[in-house]
């Protein structure tokens, strides 16, 4: 009898357990659980991706400025997976940055044809990468996040000084690192294209961002991408 009771009792126990269990997966599933560990912050030269075969559109707004722009915020996973496309359900409404969208003209600019005022970019953006992120920034937030990260960094003042220019000469990969390394007090990955005569060209940076999306940190981890040659061409915009 004592034993069917003890053995009742750890039934019981089984159970609470599981329901428990249950339960805490549920929270997690519908909180937006963190499913991945860093962010890539990735960078774009205007003039190289104007500066191919496929060439580029300016914006409604016009010609951005000669200045790295951003391509997205990427929540990304140690092993170098990532998160995409996390929840239909939350689809990019513009009315939720609407205070942004000049910062976003002239930050996060569209360069893509035909020529349009950049909200098919952004809602690509959010939509894929942004809505995996949801356990740290809501829409708004994460386009705030990337373009006040991006202001911090100022690339292109650290090429500079540097003696780095885009001036559609060459220079080497580790001279382009080292400005960035100096002036930014982080090194990113390099990830060039090709111009239309083949030849290598600053394309992408990519800087890492830590879990809660506020400040940069050493990359845990390489974006891939595709290799520069040792010597690179930085083509005027
Ligand atoms: P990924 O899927 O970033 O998030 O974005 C890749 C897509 O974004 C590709 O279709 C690219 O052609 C496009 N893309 C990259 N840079 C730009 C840009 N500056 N303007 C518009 N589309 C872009
Ligand atoms: P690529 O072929 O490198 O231009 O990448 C095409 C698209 O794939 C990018 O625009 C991103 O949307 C996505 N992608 C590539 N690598 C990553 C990554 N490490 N993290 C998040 N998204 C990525």
């Amino acid at each position: 009898m004592a034993a069917m009771a003890a053995r009742a009792s750890q039934l019981i126990t089984l159970g609470a357990v599981l329901v428990l269990a249950l339960a805490l997966a549920d929270v997690d599933r519908c909180s937006g659980a963190q499913d991945y560990d860093f962010f890539f912050l990735v960078l774009q030269w205007p003039g190289a991706y104007c500066d191919t075969r496929q060439s580029c559109c300016y914006p409604r707004s016009g010609k951005p400025a000669a200045d790295f722009g951003i391509h997205g915020l990427w929540p990304n996973r140690d092993d170098g997976s990532y998160p995409q496309d996390c929840n239909p359900d939350r689809e990019f409404d513009p009315s939720k940055v609407s205070d942004l969208l000049g910062s976003l003209r002239a930050q996060w600019p569209t360069l893509a044809c035909p020529a349009n005022d950049g909200l098919r970019f952004w809602a690509h953006e959010w939509e894929k990468h942004g809505t995996c992120a949801e356990d740290v920034f809501n829409e708004h937030g994460y386009f705030q996040a990337a373009l006040r990260l991006r202001a911090q960094l100022r690339v292109l003042d650290a090429l500079r000084d540097a003696g780095v220019q885009p001036d559609g000469g060459y220079y080497s990969l580790a001279q382009v690192k080292d400005a960035i390394q100096q002036g930014t007090g982080f090194e990113p990955f390099v990830d060039c294209n090709r111009d239309e005569s083949g030849n290598s060209q600053l394309y992408q940076l990519y800087f890492c961002v830590d879990a809660a999306g506020s400040r940069f940190i050493d990359c845990p981890v390489s974006p891939g991408g595709r290799p520069c040659g040792a010597r690179i061409e930085f083509p005027a915009f």
